[in-house]
C-alpha cells in the first residue's frame, strides 16, 4: 500500500517491522510517531470530508430547486406485442414535450423530461437518482407514478426481474450511497402500505389472513401528526433492512401481498394506490451528533382513467367512489403541493394525510405521468397529461421567457460542474482516508504484536534463561528467533524493564486472583509463584497439567449445571483465568498454539459457548 505524502518518516516504517520481532528502541519510537501522525491525518481528513459533503449538499439542493423542486415528468408506453400499431400515432414527443392530435385538435404538454418508448428503466432511474442523494441528506422526497390502467406505472415503479423498476433500485442505490458515506452511519428501515377506498392496509404486517374489502380489515391505521409536524401511521409495520437483499426480499413480500389479497384482483388493484416508504437514518462521526430522519416515498397511484371508460357504471356505490377516489388522487396531491407554495388550502384525502410531511417546504417531489401510445386512449391520455399540467404550473419558473430560461440553464450546467468537482475531491479524500485508515490500523497492530511479544519474551527470558533454551516441542517458531536475538543482544532497552504501568498490573492481577473463588485462586496462585520463581512452559508435563485443570474445570461445572445464569458465571471465571495467566507471565504465544490437544479443545469449546450465549 502506498504512504500519504504527509506521513514523513527517515526509514519506511512497514518494510523495518515486516517479520522482526524484536523493535529496537529508536524504531519503536518512529512507529509511535507515526501512528500519532496518521492520527492526526484522519482526523484533518474526516473534517475536510465533513465540510466538502456540506457543500456538495448545498450544491444538489440549489440544483433543484433551480429545476424546480416539484418535478413532472412523462413515460410513453411502447406498444404491446398485443396491440396494433396505428398508422398515424395519436402521441408525439420531444426531450420535454408531448404532442398529442385527436379529432383534428392538437394539444401540446410540457415537461421536465419526456421518456420515449425506447426509454429504458436505467434511462427512467438516471434522472431520478440526484433527488436520492437528497433524501439521504435528510430531505422528505416523493416519487409518484400517476396514469391511466396499462400504461406503465407498475412497470416504472416495480419493474420485471430482468428490468427492475424504480423502487429496487432506488433502494439498491441508498444502500450503495450509503457504504459510500464516510461521515456518517446510515441505516435504513421499511414500510408499506395500500390505500383503497380509503381505507389503508399494512402490506408488511406478519398477519395478512384477510381479505382487503372484508369488514374486518377495516383501516386499523391511525394517522398521526407530532410536535414537529412528522407524520407517523400508528400501527404500521417498519421493518429493519441491513442489506439490500434484506429489503428486497421485504419488497417483494409486500408486492405479493398486494396482487394476492383481492376478491376482485384486476378492478381493486389497479384502483388503489400502493406506497412504500424508506426511512432513513443518518448520524454524523462526532459525538453529540444528532441523528437526523428523513424518509423516501415511492408511490404507485391507481389508475386515473374515468367510470365511463372502463363500463363501471352500474356497480356498486363503493367501487364508484374508488374510481373518484383514484381520479382525484393526484388532484389532492397538486392541491397539497399548491399549498407548499403558499396557495390555497386543500381536501385533505388519506394520501394526503400520510404525505403531509412530504409534500411540505424542504420536500422534493417528482411525478411521473404514464401515457398510453394507443388512438383509443388518447382521451384518457388527455385527461392525465391536464393533470399534470396543474402540477407543473405550481412552480414560478415555469413559463419563462426564452431569455430567462437560457441563464436558468447555464445556472444549472454551473452548479453541475460545482458539483461534480466536489464530488471528485471527496472521491480522492475517501481514498487517502482509506489509504491512511488501513496504514494506522496495521501500525497499531505491529505496535501491539511487537510489544507484547517482546515483553512476554523478555519476562520468560529474565525468568528462565535455561528452560527457555531447553524448550523445542510447543514453542513457536518466533520464539528461536528472539532467543537468537537475546543471546547477541546482551543489553535491555529502556522500554523493556518494567513500568509503572506494568508493576501496577502485576499488583492489580495478585489482587484479582485474591478476591477470586478458592479452587481458580489456587490455580492461578500456584502459577502465580511458578512464574516468579520457575519457568513454565508447555513442554513441563507439571505446568501443562495445571493449565489443563485450569481450563477444564470451569466448563465441566457449566455442562452440569442446569441453571440459565450457571454458564456465564462460569465463562466470565474461565476469561478471568486466562486473563491472569496471562498477568502471571505465562508465554502467551505458547498458550495459543500450544500442540496440546487439551488446551486446543477447551479453548474452542469456550469461544463456542461465548457465542451461544450472545
Ligand atoms: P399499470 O401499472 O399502469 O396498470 P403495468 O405496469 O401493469 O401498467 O403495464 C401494463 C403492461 O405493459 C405490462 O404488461 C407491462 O409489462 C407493459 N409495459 C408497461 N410499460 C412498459 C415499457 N416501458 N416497456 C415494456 N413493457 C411495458
Ligand atoms: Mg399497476
Amino acid at each position: 500500500m502506498s504512504v500519504p505524502e504527509s506521513f514523513e518518516s527517515p526509514q519506511p516504517v512497514p518494510l523495518v517491522y515486516t517479520d522482526v520481532t524484536v523493535v529496537p528502541e529508536h524504531e519503536r519510537n518512529e512507529l509511535e510517531k507515526s501512528i500519532s501522525s496518521l492520527e492526526g491525518e484522519v482526523l484533518e481528513l474526516k473534517s475536510k470530508l465533513k465540510s466538502l459533503d456540506d457543500k456538495r449538499k448545498e450544491v444538489l439542493n440549489k440544483i433543484i430547486d433551480t429545476k424546480g423542486s416539484i418535478r413532472v415528468f412523462c413515460r410513453v408506453r411502447p406498444f404491446l406485442l398485443t396491440e396494433r400499431r396505428p398508422i398515424r400515432e395519436p402521441v408525439s414527443f420531444g426531450s420535454d414535450n408531448v404532442v398529442v392530435r385527436s379529432a383534428g385538435v392538437r394539444k401540446e404538454f410540457e415537461f421536465d423530461k419526456v421518456f420515449h418508448q425506447s426509454a429504458t428503466q436505467e434511462d427512467v432511474f438516471g434522472e431520478v437518482k440526484p433527488i436520492l442523494r437528497s433524501a439521504l441528506d435528510g430531505h422528505n422526497v416523493c416519487v409518484l407514478a400517476y396514469g391511466q390502467t396499462g400504461t406503465g406505472k407498475t412497470f416504472t415503479m416495480d419493474g420485471t426481474n430482468e428490468q427492475p423498476g424504480l423502487a429496487p433500485r432506488a433502494i439498491k442505490e441508498l444502500f450503495n450511497e450509503a457504504s459510500m458515506d464516510h461521515t456518517h452511519s446510515v441505516t435504513f428501515t421499511m414500510s408499506m402500505l395500500e390505500i383503497y377506498m380509503g381505507n389503508l392496509k399494512d402490506l408488511l404486517s406478519a398477519r395478512q389472513p384477510l381479505r382487503f374489502n372484508e369488514a374486518s380489515t377495516k383501516c386499523n391505521l391511525n394517522i398521526q401528526v407530532d410536535s414537529k409536524g412528522s407524520v407517523e401511521i400508528e400501527g404500521l409495520t417498519e421493518v429493519e433492512v441491513p442489506d439490500f437483499a434484506k429489503a428486497r426480499w421485504w419488497y417483494n413480500k409486500g408486492r405479493r401481498v398486494r396482487s394476492t389479497s383481492w376478491t376482485n384482483v384486476n378492478e381493486a388493484s389497479s384502483r388503489s394506490h400502493c406506497l412504500t416508504r424508506i426511512t432513513i437514518f443518518r448520524r454524523g462521526d462526532g459525538v453529540g451528533s444528532k441523528t437526523e430522519v428523513s424518509k423516501l416515498w415511492m408511490i404507485d397511484l391507481g389508475g386515473s382513467e374515468r367510470l365511463l371508460k372502463t363500463g363501471a357504471i352500474g356497480q356498486t356505490l363503493d367501487e364508484g367512489r374508488a374510481i373518484n377516489l383514484s381520479l382525484s388522487a393526484l388532484g389532492d396531491v397538486i392541491a397539497a403541493l399548491r399549498r407548499k407554495k403558499g396557495h390555497v388550502p386543500y381536501r385533505n384525502s388519506k394520501l394526503t394525510q400520510i404525505l403531509k410531511d412530504s409534500l411540505g417546504t424542504r420536500s422534493k417531489v417528482l411525478m411521473l405521468v404514464h401515457i398510453s401510445p394507443r388512438d383509443e386512449d388518447v382521451g384518457e391520455t388527455i385527461c392525465s397529461l391536464s393533470f399534470t399540467k396543474r402540477a407543473r404550473a405550481i412552480e414560478s419558473n415555469r413559463g419563462l421567457t426564452e431569455e430567462l430560461r437560457k441563464l436558468r440553464e447555464k445556472k444549472i450546467s454551473e452548479l453541475e460542474d460545482e458539483m461534480q468537482n466536489t464530488q471528485e475531491s471527496c472521491k480522492k479524500i475517501i481514498t487517502r482516508l482509506q489509504e491512511a485508515e488501513c496504514l494506522l490500523t496495521e501500525n497499531k497492530k505491529l505496535l501491539r504484536t511487537t510489544h507484547e511479544k517482546y515483553e512476554e519474551d523478555m519476562e520468560e527470558k529474565l525468568l528462565s534463561p535455561i528452560n527457555h533454551l531447553k524448550e523445542t516441542d510447543a514453542t513457536p517458531k518466533s520464539s528461536d528467533k528472539l532467543v537468537k536475538i537475546s543471546k547477541s543482544s546482551g543489553f535491555v532497552p529502556r522500554f523493556m524493564t518494567s513500568t509503572v504501568t506494568s508493576r501496577l498490573r502485576q499488583t492489580m492481577s495478585e489482587k484479582e486472583i485474591n478476591a477470586r473463588p478458592q479452587s481458580i485462586r489456587s490455580v492461578a496462585k500456584t502459577l502465580t509463584q511458578i512464574s516468579t520463581s520457575q519457568s513454565l512452559s508447555l513442554s513441563d508435563s507439571r505446568s501443562r497439567g495445571l493449565l489443563r485443570r485450569s481450563y477444564t474445570k470451569p466448563i465441566q461445572t457449566a455442562s452440569n449445571s442446569g441453571t440459565p445464569e450457571a454458564p456465564k458465571r462460569d465463562i466470565k471465571d474461565l476469561s478471568f483465568q486466562k486473563k491472569n495467566l496471562n498477568d502471571t507471565s505465562l508465554p502467551r504465544s505458547k498458550m495459543v498454539t500450544s500442540s496440546d490437544p487439551n488446551v486446543r479443545a477447551k479453548l474452542c469449546h469456550h469461544r463456542r459457548r461465548m457465542s451461544s450465549l450472545t
